[in-house]
Order: C-alpha cells, then structure tokens, then sequence
C-alpha cells in the first residue's frame, strides 16, 4: 500500500515560520541602486503595502496568519505527504522517500501561498490593482486566482516564449480575470526599447520583472507582487514545511535528506526552513537545493550584489547571481529561468548550510516519465529537478546501503506542461 498522510483542517498552522530569528547570521541589507547604502524601508512603499515591507524586514520567529488567509488555505491546505513507495521498490533503495504534494493547490503549485497573502495583505492597505510577472505561468495564474478571491485586478507580464509555448496557462490566467501581456511588450518604456533592438527577443523573468516594476511605479493605485526570492515570499511558503514537519512527526520519521527544486528559491525555502533548528542541532541532516545546468546560479553563480531584474530598478540584494543580463537558454522548467537566488538561501549555501546540485534537462525529464508512471502524477519540469536529485540521492544510499529517510517537495504538476514532455 501506498503510505500518505493527511492532516486534519485544524491542524493547519496558523503562524508562519521565520528563519532569520535562528539563523546563525545577519544577512547584508539591501542596497538602494542609485545611493548603494541600505534600502530605507519606506522607499519600498511604492512598490509594496506597508504589511509586505513589514514582513520582508522582521526578525520575528512566528507571524500569525490572519483568518481570511487560512480560510482561503483550507481550500486546498494541509496538502498530503506520500511515500514513494513505488519509486522506491524500481530503485530498489534502502532509503525512504516521501514528498509533499503542492500540485494540489487551486492553480496546480505552490504559488498560492504566497499570491493568498499577498492579495490579502495589499487588500487590507487599499491596493485596487497588482502588477507582476511570470515566467511559466504558475505565479501569474496563482495571483489571478488570488485576486479575484480578494477582488483585486491583476496583471500579469508573461515571459514572452512560456506566452508562445504554454498558451493554457494564459487560459487559465484569464478563467481567474488575469489581464496578460507577452514581455518584453509595448506597454512600458523598457519593453519598447528592448523590442526595437530586437522584435524576437524571448523575454526573461528579469525583464517580465522590469517591466511590472514600471507599471506599479508609474500608477499610485497599483503595487507590485513577487513571486519568489523575498523574504516575505520564502515566509508564507513556510507552511509547507511546517506540515511536513507534522506529517513526519506522526510517521515518526527523522529527515536526512530534504530537497526541493531552486528557482528563486520560495518552495525550497518554505520546504527547509522550517527544519533549520534541527539543521543546527544534527549532524545527519542535509538542505539540498536542484536547479538545471542551463541555469546554475547557485552552483556556478558568483555571491555578490545584483539586481533583481534586468533593468537595474529593483535593489541590489546579496545573492547567487549569473549577472543581471543572463538571458537562460530557452529549457522547459521556466519557473527555474531566473539569474538571482533568494538572499536568504545564497547566504545558506555560502554557509555550507544548503548544497546545491545542477542537472541537465534530458536527466530530469527521463526521471520525471518515470516518476509519472510509478507515482501516478505528472510532475511539473521544475518539481522534476527535485525528483532527479531525490533519486540521485536514493541511489546513493542503496551503494552505501544505508536507510535514509529522503524528503523532496514536489511544487507542482505538469499537467499545464504536456506540450514539454512530448
Ligand atoms: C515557480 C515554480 C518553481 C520555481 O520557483 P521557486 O521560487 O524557486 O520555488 C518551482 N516549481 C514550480 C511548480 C513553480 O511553479
């Protein structure tokens, strides 16, 4: 039988989880790109409401999750925990294998969790309208879906060749009332001048970002949302790790292993850090981060102040970076297609405190048919990358002939990404 864990709807956790009050470390503020001293908190507040830029700056443990934001969690939260207990009998390996189910959200990913809040808390701070970017489309359809929960427009700058590939994405951004323009685009000024260097130029996260960027600064309605990479973001997607922490409490399994895929770093990081303080406290225990080869700001990027986007708009933050004008090989796992990291997980890995591991495209998409067949889910080629590096991990322990426990955070499904596995 297949092993999985449910929890019951009040045992859903009602704080999130912030790692920075046990983290080892203060992490290097942000830097203001025209003065390059730190961001002055309210310089955000033209870009964030005011609850956002409290979050992104606290060193609180626990912030509280207001009622309407579980209430909307109960649609889909607590998500289960599986054993792959069919994975594991093709690998035969010692090792025992679990993964969270994000893919069970309304939208297919892990998105919601933070486009909940975020639609909540700019909701509550008189925001009519948000503006951001997406790459493969789960962070545009996940806000689209928040905000018509929270009655607020939204619109979505999309990474112009996910736009062309992945054309169900936009139909569900739109089923939600999302307002989506292909990018780089005409609707700004840097999307302009991008276009008339170059009218096929592919798009990028970093441009999308630019662009939404211009957008929330040039109308006094309409803020910004980030999908990924903030600390704010990174904190909401803590629920996810603060279930499996649950789940494997009532297996009464110690992890040794816990991976997610890295693209910005927000279900890795809502995934390991609540798990910090036992990363302290034993030695057995490890934070894998798997990103693709095409990729590889964590395992090939350099640990330095960049910006967060290609037009130079954002701060600069500390990070794992491949150089603000990286533009990532055209590869299936958009949601990977970023040149930063999150601040806090690039210092983690500078710590030693998180490994990461690269793939190649075909690797994760052989594993990720197997996945399919065995498991019965489709995985999303970003989660795929999890499930590459889980298996790597697996295999590892069946040559030591160890029995470890490995935990991975499957992000999303790949129904959306058919297209990509023929
Ligand atoms: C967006 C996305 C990712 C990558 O983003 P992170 O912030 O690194 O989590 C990974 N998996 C899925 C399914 C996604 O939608």
């Amino acid at each position: 039988m297949r092993i999985r864990v449910d929890l019951k709807p009040s045992e859903l956790p009602r704080s999130w989880y912030n790692a920075l009050a046990d983290l080892p470390f203060e992490l290097d503020p942000p830097l203001d790109p025209e003065t390059s001293k730190p961001v002055n908190p309210e310089n955000l507040l033209a870009i964030f409401p005011r609850p956002i830029v409290e979050q992104e700056m606290t060193k609180e443990r626990f912030v509280a999750i207001p009622e309407e934001v579980l209430r909307e969690y109960s649609v889909f939260r607590p998500t289960p925990l599986f054993r792959a207990n069919f994975l594991e009998e093709y690998l035969q390996t010692p090792a025992r294998i679990y993964y969270k189910y994000e893919g069970a959200s309304p939208t297919g990913s892990h998105k919601t969790n933070t486009a909940i809040a975020q639609a909540y808390f700019n909701k509550i701070d008189g925001v009519k309208r948000l503006v951001t970017e997406t790459g493969a489309g789960q962070w545009g359809s996940a806000l689209s879906y928040a905000g018509s929960k929270f009655g607020l427009e939204v619109k979505v700058f999309m990474v112009r060749i996910s736009y062309e590939q992945k054309p169900m994405r936009k139909d569900l951004m739109k089923l939600f009332g999302g307002d989506v323009t292909p990018s780089p685009s005409d609707k700004t000024e840097f999307g302009k001048k991008l276009l008339e260097e170059d009218p096929n130029n592919p798009g990028s996260l970093g441009i999308a970002i630019s662009e939404a960027l211009e957008m929330a600064v040039n109308n006094s309605d309409t803020k910004y949302a980030l999908g990924s990479v903030l600390n704010h973001v990174l904190l909401h997607q803590t629920v996810i790790g603060l279930e499996i922490k649950k789940q494997l409490e009532v297996l009464g399994e110690k992890p040794n292993v816990i991976i997610g895929c890295h693209g910005g770093g927000s279900n890795f990081g809502g995934t390991i850090l609540p798990f910090v303080p036992d990363r302290l406290s034993r030695d057995d225990l490890e934070f894998v981060a798997s990103e693709p080869k095409a990729c590889p700001s964590l395992t090939e990027g350099e640990f330095r102040y960049d910006h967060g986007d290609t037009a130079g708009l954002t701060p600069l933050f500390k990070m794992y970076t491949l150089g603000k004008d990286f533009i990532p090989p055209k590869i299936h796992a958009g949601g990977l297609r970023y040149h930063g990291s999150s601040p806090i997980i690039a210092r983690m890995v500078k710590e030693g405190l998180v490994k990461a591991e690269a793939y190649e495209q075909d690797e994760v998409f052989k594993w990720a048919k197997i996945f399919a067949k065995l498991e019965g889910i489709v995985p999303a080629p970003e989660s795929a990358h999890a499930i590459a590096s889980a298996i790597r991990h697996a295999l590892l322990a069946k040559e030591e002939g160890k029995e470890k426990v490995i935990v991975f955070n499957l992000s999303g499904h790949g129904l959306f990404d058919l297209s990509a596995y023929s």
